[in-house]
């Protein structure tokens, strides 16, 4: 086979991949004052890489809108997706997913998309930064490995302006006790709350200098609003990782 011929197949297999799914919202989960987890039970078997997201296309006041939401549970939980949404931007479809729509309601749902997305045999170590709503694909591609046992060093530095927008912030906590492979390092920007476990202020230099240690050959992940994914990629950079063990999402 030609490569160009191969080439065309492949993009048909993933175009192939790609399919439309009724979601039927079985259980809603409140994370923050401002997040909600939803899990959708599809009506056909849905693989996807953990890291990806979906299209979900809710009917609003007679309009049916698109939006892009990466699937927060692992590929390795069947039963549903689950979709951890935070109210944003002019409050239209996120404001539907966390304060509208109830247990039992359908949804269209498209997908699985994207590039942002680790699987095994990638690399030995993830590096994830997140910022706010960012840290939902890290939730997957951590709970991944988690439930597969494998054998890869991971490290999430995730960024919140107040304790209270910490997403999962139990869970994490109690990951970071109970997994020798997983490190998580929680900070917050505009507070100091007392009795603090994690780190205060922006991750900076000195901070990333420091915790890179022992990942560098590895891949480095960003995920979060678009300048703080540009400064984070800056700063990656000027420690010394390389462009091509970078990548990144943002909204
Ligand atoms: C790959 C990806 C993954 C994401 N994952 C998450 C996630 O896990 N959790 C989360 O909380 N958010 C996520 N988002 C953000 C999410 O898609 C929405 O932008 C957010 O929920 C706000 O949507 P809204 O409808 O409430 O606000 P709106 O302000 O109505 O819309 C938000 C954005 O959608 C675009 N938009 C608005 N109107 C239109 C239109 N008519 N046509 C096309 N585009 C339009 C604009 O870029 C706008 O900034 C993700 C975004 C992307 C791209």
């Amino acid at each position: 086979m030609s490569s160009s011929s191969r080439d065309a197949s492949s993009t048909l297999r993933r175009r192939r991949a790609i399919s439309q799914y009724t979601g039927t919202l079985i259980e809603k989960i409140r994370e923050t004052w401002d997040t909600h987890t939803l899990h959708f039970k599809l009506d056909g078997p849905f693989d996807f890489k953990p890291g990806q997201f979906v299209m979900v296309k809710p009917t609003i006041n007679g309009r049916t809108i698109n939006r892009a939401y990466s699937i927060s549970s692992p590929p390795t939980i069947k039963d549903y997706i689950a979709l951890t949404v935070r109210l944003g931007g002019t409050y239209t479809v996120s404001k539907y997913l966390n304060e509208v729509i109830q247990v039992g309601d359908q949804l269209p749902i498209r997908g699985p998309y994207g590039k942002f997305y680790w699987e095994e045999g990638m690399s030995d170590t993830i590096f994830m930064i997140a910022a706010g709503s960012g840290i939902t694909p890290f939730r997957s591609m951590v709970q991944y490995v988690l439930h597969k046992n494998i054998d890869v060093q991971m490290k999430v530095m995730y960024t919140c302006r107040y304790v209270k927008e910490i997403i999962c912030r139990k869970m994490w906590k109690g990951y970071n006790k109970k997994y020798p492979n997983l490190d998580v390092i929680l900070t917050v920007t505009r507070e100091k709350p007392e009795n603090w476990e994690g780190h205060l202020g922006r991750i900076d230099h000195n901070l990333l200098q420091k915790e890179v240690k022992g990942f560098e050959d590895g891949l480095f992940y960003i995920c979060g609003a678009p300048p703080f994914v540009e400064s984070m990629i800056t700063l990656l950079k000027e420690v010394g990782i390389a462009e091509d063990r970078i990548k990144h999402e943002d909204w």
